[in-house]
């Protein structure tokens, strides 16, 4: 059996709660981990004078692979988002959100079954932004102004899109060649290059020329304007396969698609680059059930589903999940928010350990 050394981030709020429960899920299946344990977040500032300390980010780079809990990033103080950061440190470029229909999540659709594939590192969270009111603002306006490319109010502030060559045929080949590894039928970038000429304009027309390099790869490849996109989602979710998308789409499309399968709670997540893998929930740290056992850790859980992927445990993963469908299946051990969604109320829902108690009974 191979031995494998994971680092293990807790964080933030209901952080704790629901990486033990998937640890314990993990550790059932026998798999050998090691886990290290790193801990960043709002959290160890005091003790690190940082929420992110190096020491996080070494312990990736040595093991390759993490998964963590969701890591609070306070509005308003110049505390920046240790998500954003991690992703930038190590490149991890690609944001995959896979989408599932499980059958007792009281979700709308049960035929949903697509991946979400995010650019990471630029568009709109390049972070490039000149506040209103300041001198660099005035500067850009003159600027664009004399080049003919647009009048903008004084007034503004300004957020910059950069969308590159090189960031977006890194993010198609993943895509391709997620849908290679996991026997996905079709590619679909998903843009708004009719209006974004040089931003959007560029992610398709590189799109189109990496799709050619798969062309005897039997992926299909289309494209589909954003705003359709999510339209045809909530309509029909069941056609769609790998999307490919810039940062923001991607962030708003994931969250939409995690709606059409049941929500947050369920909804698990990797940023993947080329040397290290980090797993993580969709979700935030839901600070006001701390400590409370209450949350669900599916998406937690089936974080680990992709990770125990990534380690080529294959036989493992698909225990993981069968045992959560098996779960929520049933019906009977499951938590608040899956209970209240099929009856309407909570009462006789389980906390957080008890769900994974019950995942791990159904590991058989
Ligand atoms: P959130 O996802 O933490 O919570 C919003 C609501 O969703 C919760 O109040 C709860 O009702 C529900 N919810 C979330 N997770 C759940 C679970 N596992 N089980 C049951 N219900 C669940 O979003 P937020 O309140 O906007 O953000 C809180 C903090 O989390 C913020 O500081 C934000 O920046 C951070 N955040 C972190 C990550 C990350 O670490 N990757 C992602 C998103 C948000």
């Amino acid at each position: 059996m191979v031995k494998h050394t994971v680092t293990l981030i807790p964080g933030d709020g209901i952080g704790p709660e629901i990486t033990t429960a998937m640890r314990r899920v993990v550790e059932a299946t026998g798999v050998d981990i090691e886990w290290e344990l790193a801990d960043a977040g709002e959290h160890v500032m005091d003790e690190c004078g940082t929420p992110l300390p190096e020491h996080v980010l070494d312990s990736i780079r040595k093991n390759k692979v993490a998964i963590k809990g969701p890591i609070t990033t306070p509005i308003g103080t110049g505390f920046r988002s240790v998500n954003v950061a991690i992703r930038k440190a190590l490149e991890l470029y690609a944001c995959v959100r896979p989408s599932v229909s499980i059958p007792g999540t009281g979700a709308r659709y049960d035929d949903v079954d697509l991946v979400i594939v995010r650019e990471n590192t630029e568009d709109l969270y390049a972070g490039v932004e000149f506040e209103q009111g300041t001198a660099d603002v005035a500067e850009l306006i003159a600027f664009a102004e004399e080049r003919g490319a647009g009048t903008i109010r004084p007034d503004s502030g300004i957020s910059l899109k950069p969308i590159s060559v090189t960031g977006t045929e890194r993010l198609v080949r993943f895509a391709f060649e997620y849908a290679i590894a996991n026997g996905r039928e079709r590619v679909t970038a998903v843009h708004k290059a009719n209006i974004l000429k040089y931003s959007d304009g560029l992610f398709l027309h590189t799109a189109r020329r990496v799709a050619e390099e798969y062309a005897d790869s039997g992926i299909e490849f289309d494209d589909y304007i954003v705003d359709a996109t999510c339209m045809q989602l909530v309509l029909n979710p069941a056609p769609w396969d790998v999307l490919a998308l810039p940062n923001l789409y991607g962030d708003i499309v994931s969250d939409l698609a995690a709606g059409l399968v049941g929500g947050l709670g369920i909804a698990p997540g990797a940023n993947i680059g080329d040397e290290f893998a980090v797993f993580e929930p969709v979700h935030g740290s839901a600070p006001k059930y701390t400590g409370k056992d209450v949350v669900n850790p599916t998406a937690e859980i089936l974080s680990s589903v992709l990770m125990l992927r990534h380690l080529d445990e294959p036989e493992a993963a698909d225990r993981v999940f069968d045992a959560v469908r098996a779960t929520l299946g049933s019906g009977e051990r499951v938590t608040y928010d899956i209970k209240r969604t099929l009856t309407g109320s909570t009462e006789g829902s389980v906390g957080t350990a008890a769900y994974a108690d019950a995942v791990i009974d159904n590991l058989g």
